[in-house]
């Protein structure tokens, strides 16, 4: 019996926000043996080679480049676009690891306020912040949850004002937008594999690019910049290994079960919360036309003294449901005041959204217990 269970006690339950797929073991051994046989381990083998092709097939992506992290594959793809030491605007309401990607550059980050229904970069703030900001030298919008940003509005002022776009679709594998995988909108996009995702490789990322100078670029600064005894620029090492790769080629075939077994729950959600809705509880909604991934499920909450008592209910349980993204970035220590800019959307949030457990071997018990907790504990 998995610890996801009614039937444990509230001190032996350990009900985490979500839990790490495991792969289709036959098919991972079977790697690991030839890796073993093979004897290598590292530097874009066979392993690497093959994930980043089914990635490509599977998503219909021009080029995939597999990365130790999201966050590598996010340095690696500003690094290429020549963001390096620039202003780039984000979102602050996502993970941290965004705004650290930029700063570990030098860039400055501008700090741009999302859009109320699906908590993505708002595009009219973006329009705004450029005005304020003409040196803006890139955009870097992510799409939170899975849910799309308004790609239309948001690639076209970019084209406009001639700077790259950069998403972090870190949490995007699987959504797909007018029949296109979300990882194909932007200049480039960066995928994490990080095993808390959708699909995963243990630790692992991607860039997927559309051109073939990119792509080459991208490679040469992944693996130390240079080829043989040929330095051509300073690289550093953000390659993925082969161990991570033989995980992520076991654990491709059923992620659309994933997808499947996570709608259904989201579904069941939806249903035992049917009553508190929309009068106390909402829930950021994909846009309209989105397959979405169904990554998570974030509810908001009326207040943030209502979050943390519903939050301690759930926790006497057992359950532990995260404050996912808290807090705003804009609130950190290490962010500059001139970096913060106006984003009252993003602050909000960030004190009022809850993401309940959600993740594809989750018993349906446990969807109407933690429901349960919540409508108990709204007033
Ligand atoms: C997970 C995540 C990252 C970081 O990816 P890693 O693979 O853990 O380095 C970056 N951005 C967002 C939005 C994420 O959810």
């Amino acid at each position: 019996m998995s610890q996801d269970s009614v039937f444990f006690t509230p001190m032996q339950r350990d009900i985490r926000v979500t839990r790490a797929r495991l792969p289709r073991r036959e098919d991972f051994l079977a790697r690991v043996e030839a890796i073993l046989a093979a004897g290598q381990f590292a530097n874009n083998g066979p392993q690497v080679r093959e994930l980043e092709r089914a990635l490509e097939l599977r998503l219909s992506l021009p080029h995939v480049l597999a990365c130790a992290s999201g966050t590598s594959a996010l340095m690696l793809a500003a690094h290429c676009a020549g963001l390096r030491g620039k202003k780039v605007a984000l979102p602050p309401y996502t993970y941290v690891a965004t705004l650290s990607a930029l700063l570990w550059l030098g860039c400055e980050p501008v700090f741009v306020d999302v859009d109320p229904a699906t908590l993505c970069l708002s595009p009219d703030a973006l329009r705004e912040a450029f005005q304020r900001h003409p040196d803006i030298a890139g955009v870097m919008p992510v799409h939170v949850y899975g849910f799309s940003c308004d790609v239309e509005a948001i690639g076209s002022l970019c084209r406009e004002h001639g700077v790259p776009l950069i998403y972090d679709a870190a949490q995007a594998f699987g959504s797909r937008l007018d029949g296109r995988s979300l990882l194909d909108y932007g200049d480039l996009s960066v995928c994490s594999f990080h095993a808390t995702k959708v699909f995963h490789s243990g630790e692992g990322g991607c860039v997927v690019s559309h051109d073939d100078r990119m792509h080459a670029d991208l490679s040469l600064a992944r693996a130390f910049g240079h080829v043989g005894d040929t330095h051509l620029v300073p690289g550093v090492n953000a390659k993925m290994g082969e161990l991570h790769a033989a995980l992520g080629l076991a654990m491709l075939p059923d992620t659309d079960v994933e997808i499947m077994r996570r709608e259904w729950l989201v579904a069941l959600y939806d249903d035992a919360l049917h009553d508190v809705r929309p009068r106390s509880v909402s829930r950021p909604e994909p846009p309209a036309g989105l397959r979405w991934n169904h990554a998570y499920y974030p509810v908001l909450l009326p207040d943030e003294a209502a979050l943390l008592r519903v939050m301690g209910a759930m926790e006497a349980e057992g359950i532990h449901p995260r404050r996912y993204f808290y807090p705003s970035l804009t609130d950190l220590p290490y962010v500059h005041p001139s970096w913060r800019g106006t984003c009252p959307v993003a602050e909000d949030a960030a004190r009022r959204v809850l993401c309940l457990p959600l993740h594809g071997a989750l018993e349906e018990e446990i969807v109407h217990m933690t429901s349960g907790i919540l409508a108990r504990n709204l007033h």
